[in-house]
């Protein structure tokens, strides 16, 4: 069987003065391609930490994590560059988009990155993309200018525009409200079919673990059933 992610063993140690935290104590998972995954649990159980690991966004104290075939664990800053460029798309809790920029110019960003495509080509996918999460009316508009749930569809979008193997959500509606979240959620859901992609998203809002394909638990820096999700 062929998995998008694979974690061995990881664990993630942080300094904090002469004292360590242990982010995460050896967890294992492993994460079929086009799956919907959740990550549920507490504040502090680990989320973030996996997450951002996963990402390229930080390097494991010990444990392999291998994402497309690749193993990731060791690579310095400019491979977690290229690697993210190439591989990851991200939606952060706290949206992080560009506020001089309008919602087109926060989805165009990524593909300007990348590289490789005129700017007619460039809007085409970025039109198309607005559109896919209901933005299309408002691709000008600044995030000041729209509501918290737009802010996380243009997002979604741009995590997605440039069709990545991998999406991952940081609790991507932890600051919206519920009839908000679902019309988020919901989205998110519809991104592995439509864009062949695999979607890892964490969440501490129990509702949120059953419109998963598969849901795991973390406690204490570890899966609650070690080995889920195989
Ligand atoms: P979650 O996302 O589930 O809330 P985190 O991954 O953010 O959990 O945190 C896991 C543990 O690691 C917590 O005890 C947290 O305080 C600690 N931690 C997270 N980031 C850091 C950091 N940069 N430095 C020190 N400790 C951290
Ligand atoms: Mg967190």
């Amino acid at each position: 069987m062929d998995y998008i992610v694979e974690l061995r063993n990881v664990r993630k140690e942080y300094r904090l003065g002469n004292q360590t935290v242990e982010a995460l104590r050896g967890a294992s998972l492993n994460v079929k391609a086009g799956q919907f995954l959740a990550i549920a649990g507490q504040s502090g159980s680990g989320k973030s930490t996996l997450l951002n690991l996963v990402g390229g966004m930080d390097r494991p104290t010990s444990g392999e994590i291998r994402v497309d075939g690749a193993d990731i664990s060791n690579l310095d800053r400019a491979g977690q560059d290229a690697y993210r460029l190439r591989k990851v798309g991200f939606v952060f809790q706290s949206f992080n988009l560009l506020h001089v920029f309008t919602a087109f110019q926060n989805v165009e960003m990524p593909l300007l990155l990348a590289g490789g495509m005129t700017a007619g080509e460039r809007a085409k996918v970025v039109h198309q993309i607005l559109a896919d999460v209901g933005l299309g009316e408002k691709a000008n508009r600044k995030p000041s200018e729209l509501s918290g749930g737009e802010q996380q569809r243009v997002a979604i979008a741009r995590a997605v525009v440039k069709r990545p193997p991998l999406v991952l959500a940081d609790e991507p509606t932890a600051n919206l409200d519920s009839r908000t979240s679902t019309v988020v959620v919901d989205l998110i859901r519809s991104l592995p079919k439509k864009y062949n992609t695999t979607i890892i998203f964490s969440t501490h809002h129990e509702p949120l673990m059953q419109i998963a394909d598969v849901a795991v638990r973390m406690r204490d820096g570890n899966f609650v059933d070690s080995g889920a999700a195989a």
